[in-house]
């Protein structure tokens, strides 16, 4: 295990057989396998962690994902969206509080009115912010011309998850109809590239129907398409979901967080320099898993910013972490958990994607 981590690190080489294999190591391996990634982390990126406010914009989709509580077809959800004066003051707290980037997550509605909607939120919040705050949008698949109008607003960075990168699995997780297709999405995360953004993507992990060698596709599918970015976790049930009736077949919590940390480790001995998020499902499982995905190797915090009221109506799935906390009081813990993971908050910079920075560099100089 040792070796084959070895001449991973020196080679970049890895098979679809190496990855499941680490995906099943325990004891001794498991341990070698995350140390080592820790150790890829510091070398490479360092022990720094970036913030990135979340606000949680709206939760009005027009899909219907099987597997999310916030999903169009669920009419027990109180629908939102949040005001331009809200999110403009949220913006106002990042850059007060030092977080120095911003994350814009919602629904997905691919509609001209919401294309310009974002547009105009994004001048006012540079406008607001002196732009101070380096932005990610998370708004799901939407035309290139909306893309590139929001690039153009100051838009830096786009997170869509391929959710999977088995197209099998995809469909049975979807709905079946052309607005939930496999394709368009693999489509939009290349034109996003095409675009200039920073990309990111990601997969649910633990997902019923889904095995080893479908998540070590995964991997292999975020190296190849050359993310900037990785933001994963685990699938957490939701029981006004069509997914939950399957909620028997999954893996114990403790298992699918312990899985869902080995992906991280793969991730970041794979791709050395990309940013790689601790996501909030990981703390949903664990009250301390967003502080084992860093030891991981993950260096991407995004506290929570959306004013409370609004946050009991973006349950993706339940148990979801923080619902009722204050972006104040988040942030008050936010260092001392850090600190607890060995690593240390970066205030007042973005945190751009080291990668991202290293192949703009090369095509500049070509
Ligand atoms: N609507 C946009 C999209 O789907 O790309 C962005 C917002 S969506 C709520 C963000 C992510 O939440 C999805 O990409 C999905 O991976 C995740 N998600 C939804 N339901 C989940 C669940 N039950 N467990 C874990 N993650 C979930
Ligand atoms: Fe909508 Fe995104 Fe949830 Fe799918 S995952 S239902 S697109 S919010």
């Amino acid at each position: 295990m040792k070796n084959s981590i070895n001449r991973i690190i020196h080679t970049g080489t890895i098979s679809r057989e190496e990855i499941v294999r680490w995906l099943r190591s325990r004891g001794e391996e498991r341990a070698a396998l995350l140390s080592l990634a820790g150790q890829v982390k510091r070398e490479q990126v360092g022990n720094k962690v970036y913030l990135r406010g979340l606000v949680e914009y709206s939760n009005r989709c027009a899909k219907n994902c099987l597997y999310c509580g916030i999903r169009g077809g669920n009419s027990r959800v109180r629908r939102y969206t949040m005001s331009d004066e809200e999110v403009v003051a949220a913006a106002r707290y990042a850059r007060d509080a030092g977080y120095a980037s911003l994350v814009i997550q919602g629904g997905e509605i691919a509609s001209p009115a919401r294309s310009r909607e974002i547009t105009r939120l994004l001048e006012k919040i540079n406008e607001a912010t002196g732009g101070s705050l380096g932005i990610t949008l998370s708004l799901g698949e939407q035309s290139r011309q909306t893309l590139d109008a929001w690039k153009r607003a100051g838009a830096r960075r786009y997170l869509l998850r391929v959710e999977t990168s088995n197209p099998d699995l995809y469909a049975r997780i979807h709905p079946a109809n052309t607005r939930h297709d496999f394709k368009a999405r693999v489509d939009t995360l290349r034109q996003l590239r095409d675009l200039g953004y920073q990309v990111g993507t990601g997969c649910m992990i633990g997902l019923p129907f889904q095995s080893l060698d479908d998540l070590a596709g995964d991997l292999l599918f975020f190296r190849e398409i050359d993310v900037d970015m990785i933001g994963m976790g685990p699938y957490v049930e939701h029981d006004e979901t069509p997914l939950y009736r399957y909620r028997g077949t999954l893996l114990p919590p403790a298992e699918r967080l312990d899985l869902a940390l080995k992906m991280i480790a793969i991730a970041r001995v794979m791709m050395k320099d990309i940013n790689i998020v601790a996501t909030t499902a990981m703390q949903a499982l664990d009250k301390i898993g967003r502080e084992k995905a860093l030891r991981a190797g993950a260096n991407i915090v995004m506290p929570n910013i959306t004013p409370v009221k609004y946050r009991a109506g973006y349950l993706l799935y339940r148990g979801k972490p923080c619902v009722d906390e204050e972006a104040a009081r988040c942030k008050a813990c936010l260092d001392a958990r850090v600190r607890l993971a060995g690593d240390e908050v970066v205030y007042g910079e973005w945190g751009d994607s080291r990668h991202f920075a290293m192949k703009t560099r090369n095509i500049n100089q070509t």
